[in-house]
């Protein structure tokens, strides 16, 4: 059985996310270290933090995801918008590491305006600065629907660029992947997306799965998730990544959108439920759970 898990909200304090997630059956699990739209960070109090340290022992949820908050952009030519993301990200990233989080999953950022080689050369100097102080914490630099990090190249360019690139990795999204341009809807263009993954940084560098389908078309540079199966990229890509033998031991996180169904069904469970069956069905039966969008 593949880790396979779900984005899950904090509101409530971090243990909650890990209770969530247990509710609904995942063995990984993601969530935000804080109000991902705000600068604001709430302290953490040793209660939170010795609840949260119980329940991921207890509850067996591995490996645990933390996501950036959505204003962090250490890409940024302003200098007060850089300097203010490299504390914001100092401060989560010891907050990963004081929760025993194995991996920190970071969007690279954009350059507004400027190139991309200036763009990918403040990421990796804001890295080179904060990966000092980190231990046991591994960041992954997430790919992107446009912009920096939507090429596999960008992010070989960041580890040329860095002082201990052990401590980085990547996260891959299947929507972000499809809207950037990587036909992986295609079998022939699934092996291609992955072999040229395995070319430039190294498949052994991989080590989140962000499962999203897609309602924008390939190429769009458009973000905007849909549950599995029910989107342009449909199941097959999601049978091929649950099933590649060279993924097996890596963790699969939805981040699809929440809410219930018609039928008054949570969407999380849909979607987790449509990911186990692809997970263990024959090609050729072609049959997604009994779901067909
Ligand atoms: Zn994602
Ligand atoms: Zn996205």
């Amino acid at each position: 059985m593949r880790r396979l898990g779900a984005h899950m909200s904090i509101s409530g304090g971090l243990p909650r996310a890990l209770e969530r997630g247990r509710t609904l059956g995942c063995n990984t699990v993601q969530f935000f270290l804080k109000n991902a739209r705000s600068w604001r960070s709430r302290v953490l109090d040793d209660g939170e933090r010795g609840e949260f340290l119980m329940l991921k022992d207890r509850l067996g949820l591995e490996p645990l995801i933390a996501h950036c908050s959505y204003l962090i952009n250490i890409a940024s030519p302003n200098p007060s918008l850089y300097e203010r993301s490299i504390e914001a990200l100092r401060e989560e990233l010891l907050r990963t590491q004081a929760l025993g989080i194995p991996y920190y999953v970071l969007h690279p950022g954009s350059p507004t305006g400027t190139g991309e080689q200036e763009g990918l050369y403040r990421i990796a100097r804001a890295l080179n600065l904060l990966l000092q102080d980190l231990q046991g914490v591994m960041v992954l630099l997430e790919t992107t629907a446009r912009g920096i990090g939507s090429r596999f190249e960008n992010f070989a360019r960041i580890l040329e660029m860095l002082e201990e690139e052990q401590k980085v990795g990547i996260c891959i999204d299947t929507c972000h992947l499809w809207v950037a341009g990587y036909d992986i809807a295609d079998p022939r263009g699934y092996e291609e997306t992955l072999k040229e993954l395995d070319d430039l940084i190294g498949l052994e560098k991989l080590k989140v799965v962000h499962l999203n389908d897609s309602k924008a078309p390939r190429g769009s540079g458009r973000d905007r998730h849909e549950h599995i199966g029910f989107g342009k990229l449909g199941p097959e890509p999601f049978r091929w990544l649950l099933q590649d033998e060279r993924l097996k031991e890596l963790p699969f996180i939805i981040e699809t959108p929440k809410g219930v169904t018609p039928e008054g069904e949570d969407w999380d469970e849909v979607n987790l439920r449509i990911l186990r069956s692809l997970e263990g069905e024959d090609e050729d039966k072609g049959d997604s759970g009994g779901y067909r969008p």
